[in-house]
């Protein structure tokens, strides 16, 4: 399935994968319900794309797209955000900057306040249009910070009342002198956040790679990933590759770099619409291997890297190296967490990796809570399907719960899981709530730190340092409480509700 970069909006996950945001079963079930395999074969979509899904009559609040598109645009250096949305929205800018500063602490950047701008719409603009407000403050915007790019984000509001965006933006775009990319945002486009994922990368695709790259350069390797430390150059600089890292913190110049890269790697495929139209657009091919959680998946991703890049002859003494020098430490592990059992919560292929990589320390895992699930990638390549390889590599996970981060899901899964941990993405609803449950819990902010064979040892002793809490955790939960009645507390089916509005 193609990506098609001629329009300014980019079709939702929904739409493009037949993305699902509510299920339960066991993974091997829908693994196989998925595209890759069988489809679902209950009649209900073309192709086999779409899956059946669950429904709840009962919601509580989480993210949108428009969070993920602005923070993303957000740490971009060099640009300014505007919200082009009531001032509501424009709350996510206070985890925005608090993820700026933490990054660039991390990335040995000099810490600024991210450059974002709110129209703050107003009954008046809904009734009579928001344009004018629009035009203004990109012009205020442009006088005050001289960016290089001003991203224009789209809402909920703007998208009801149906302001011309893309026109306001073409036209500042002259005035002005500098791109004004649009994003298509709005909230209500999506069932789920990470289609925000997608319009910032079609944003980046269409307007700030350039068409046509000067030179190609064989040595270096675009890495897509969801934001944190570069733990990647120490993998692949041995087999002579310079990393591109992109999203999760860029600056212009490496976005620019993308076109002429010898390869592209994702580190979560949620993100693979960047990588998947860099093929399409520029010939910059895919590694589509399975993502490097596990001993096996990275030996196995690190050898698809050196193939696609011509660099069979280095690549097995790295593997070598590295399975040696982490052998003794990975042993003690293994040792120390046989027999514990954990609960993953995080967003699709993520939460596969982390699973992969509990398993291979030797910790056992039934039951996990994915945010969302891909029946399939951009690419529509099997490679690419992380959970069905999961499934054949480690074995099935019996309880495994689609939910968008709802914490009345989340609270009997983990119940009915009675784990010894729970690590989890979403450190500020996820882990709160496991804590308040009394459950030790690692939250996960940066994804990368599960992956490769050093991957694994943080992720063991990450756990290690988290399994004695359990006294300060049984003391939240003896003073928590949550505002369910007692016949919610005891439930363990994340899906009760569903099963009652369905009789
Ligand atoms: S874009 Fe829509 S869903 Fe997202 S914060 Fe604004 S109003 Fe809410």
């Amino acid at each position: 399935m193609a990506i098609n970069l001629r329009t300014p909006q980019a079709e939702t996950r929904d739409q493009r994968l037949g993305t699902i945001t509510q299920w339960q079963g066991s993974a091997r079930q829908l693994a196989q319900d998925s595209t890759f395999t069988y489809a679902c074969g209950r009649d209900c979509g073309p192709g086999g794309r779409r899956l059946c899904e669950l429904s709840s009559p009962y919601s509580q609040a989480s993210m949108c797209a428009e969070q993920i598109a602005v923070t993303n645009a957000t740490i971009i250096k060099d640009t300014v955000v505007i919200q082009h949305s009531p001032i509501g929205c424009a709350s996510s800018q206070s985890f925005t900057s608090r993820y700026s500063r933490d990054l660039a602490a991390r990335r040995g950047w000099k810490p600024e306040d991210p450059k974002s701008i709110c129209t703050n719409l107003s009954e008046q603009d809904m009734v009579f249009g928001g344009v004018d407000r629009l035009a203004q403050t990109i012009r205020e915007a442009y006088a005050r910070h001289h960016p290089r790019v001003i991203f224009v984000a789209t809402s909920c509001a703007t998208g009801i009342i149906g302001d011309d965006v893309d026109g306001t933006a073409r036209q500042l775009e002259e005035e002005i002198g500098i791109p004004v990319v649009a994003l298509h945002c709005e909230g209500f486009k999506s069932r789920h956040w990470s289609s925000g994922w997608d319009v910032i990368e079609h944003g980046i695709l269409r307007r700030l790679v350039p068409n046509r790259p000067t030179e190609k350069r064989g040595d270096l390797i675009n890495v897509i990933h969801l934001g944190g430390p570069d733990v990647f150059s120490p993998l692949l600089n041995p087999i002579g590759l310079k990393v591109n890292l992109v999203m999760g913190g860029n600056s212009l110049e490496r976005l620019a770099d993308l076109s002429t890269a010898a390869a592209t790697v994702t580190m979560c495929f949620v993100l693979s619409y960047l990588a998947t139209g860099l093929e399409q657009e520029y010939g910059v091919p895919e590694i589509r291997a399975p993502l490097p959680y596990g001993l096996d998946a990275t030996d196995a991703w690190l050898r698809d890297i050196a193939r696609l890049t011509q660099r069979e002859h280095l690549v097995e003494a790295v593997i070598a190296a590295e399975r040696e020098r982490i052998a003794p430490e990975l042993k003690r592990l293994r040792g120390l967490l046989a027999g514990k059992r954990g609960f993953v919560a995080a967003g699709a292929a993520f939460a596969h990796g982390l699973i992969a990589d509990l398993r291979e320390l030797g910790i056992t895992v039934d039951d996990a809570f994915s945010f969302h699930h891909d029946p399939t990638t951009d690419s529509g390549d099997a490679e690419q399907d992380s959970l069905g390889h999961l499934v054949q590599s480690t074995g099935d996970v019996p309880n495994f719960t689609v939910s968008p981060d709802q914490h009345f899901q989340a609270h009997a899964a983990i119940l009915r899981a009675k784990p010894d941990f729970v690590i989890c993405r979403h450190s500020g609803s996820m882990a709160i709530l496991a804590g308040r449950m009394g459950i030790p819990v690692l939250p996960i902010f940066y994804s990368n730190d599960g992956l490769g064979y050093e991957g694994l040892i943080t992720i063991g002793r990450a756990i290690l340092r988290v399994l004695p809490r359990r006294r300060f955790y049984a003391q939240i939960a003896e003073h928590s409480r949550f505002p369910y009645q007692d016949w919610w507390l005891n439930e363990t089916d994340p899906y009760a509700l569903s099963a009652e509005a369905a009789e």
